[in-house]
């Protein structure tokens, strides 16, 4: 267990914004991960499990409690099922079923964070997601470790269990992947950074985008009636409405607010162009959330997670 005083989360999230965590605590192990918050709890310090930071907005002020970084790692593979920790990066994962010709996760490739991070939010791209093969969790409850099936998860668009329950770690993940062929299965993870890279240029300062796409069918019925009265119906894909198109319609492109900004190439996607502050990632978000709720009349939620 390493132990760090007063870490600057800028340096630890890929938006590059976010003050001092007080204790910043990286566990690769269960044992650590319950040592920490045995730790947490008898200093009366608040905590906060984090994986890469890769889907965070933190505070400029920072957290005065404990950061837990998770990095519990762990690959075992029994045929086409894989153990593995939450701690492992996504990517590099999806890179070691690849090379075995396991299937199914090859378009979430260039997802960044862990595989505990992208269940937590239900990571998914380009038609897959993190649920589709995943057989079970399991997760520290506060109180000893359980074991959810992949129904008791309940995974919702970039929702789960965990989301409801932030007192939850997950520590490790059992997959059942698809038989493949490698060499594929490598190109389609190729094409599709390629892809990637067009939106998310590297180098670029940014929790992936900003705010969740609409479920037309999680809208109230009369809500989702106006509301198609003022889009395109074209823009409707797989009975989501992008948010992305319902800023670019309010001139969201190129917004600034101090050293934060709307990218000019895409309307869902906020960035730290050098030096931003959390203080104007919220201040930018709630004016897009406005202008989007004044023009077509209702809310979109952000994506990203503020600590
Ligand atoms: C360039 C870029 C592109 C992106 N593209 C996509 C995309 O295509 N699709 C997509 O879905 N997302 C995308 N994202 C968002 C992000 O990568 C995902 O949400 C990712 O799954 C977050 O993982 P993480 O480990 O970094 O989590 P973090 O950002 O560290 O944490 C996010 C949340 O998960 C919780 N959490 C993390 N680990 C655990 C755990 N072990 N137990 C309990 N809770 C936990 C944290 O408390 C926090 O609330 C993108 C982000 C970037 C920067």
């Amino acid at each position: 267990m390493l132990i760090k005083n007063d870490f600057p989360l800028r340096d630890f999230t890929t938006i590059g914004i976010g003050g001092p965590a007080r204790l910043f605590v990286t566990v690769t192990n269960e044992k650590e991960l319950v040592s920490a918050l045995k730790l947490a709890k008898k200093s009366g310090k608040a905590w906060y499990v984090l994986g890469e930071g890769s889907n965070m907005v933190a505070s400029d002020r920072g957290f005065s409690g404990m950061i837990i970084a998770n990095q519990i790692e762990k690959y075992v593979r029994k045929g086409d099922r894989v153990t593995v920790g939450a701690g492992n990066n996504l990517f590099k994962f999806i890179m070691q079923l690849n090379v075995f010709g396991l299937a199914g996760m090859e378009r979430m490739a260039g997802i960044p964070g862990t595989v505990g991070g992208a269940i937590y939010g239900c990571a998914g791209a380009y038609g897959q997601e993190i649920r589709d093969h995943l057989v079970s969790v399991r997760f520290w409850d506060g109180k000893k470790f359980r074991k959810f099936s992949n129904e008791e998860c309940g995974f919702g668009y970039r929702g789960s269990a965990f989301k409801k329950h932030k007192n939850w770690v997950i520590t490790e993940a059992v997959f059942k992947l698809e038989t493949g062929r490698a060499a594929e299965l490598m190109k389609i993870s190729r094409d599709t950074i390629s892809l990637r890279e067009k939106k998310y240029y590297p180098g670029l300062k940014c929790p992936g985008s900003f705010f969740k796409n609409l479920k037309l069918d999680d809208l109230p019925a009369k809500g989702a009636k106006a509301l198609l009265k003022k889009i395109d119906p074209e823009a409707v894909k797989y009975g989501k409405l992008p948010s992305g198109y319902l800023l670019e319609r309010i001139g969201a492109k190129g917004m600034k607010q101090g050293r934060v900004a709307v990218a000019h190439h895409h309307a869902n996607l906020i960035f730290n162009t050098g030096g931003g502050k959390a203080a104007d990632v919220k201040k930018l978000s709630t004016r897009l959330k406005r202008l989007v709720k004044k023009k077509f009349g209702i809310i979109i939620d952000e994506e990203v997670q503020y600590l």
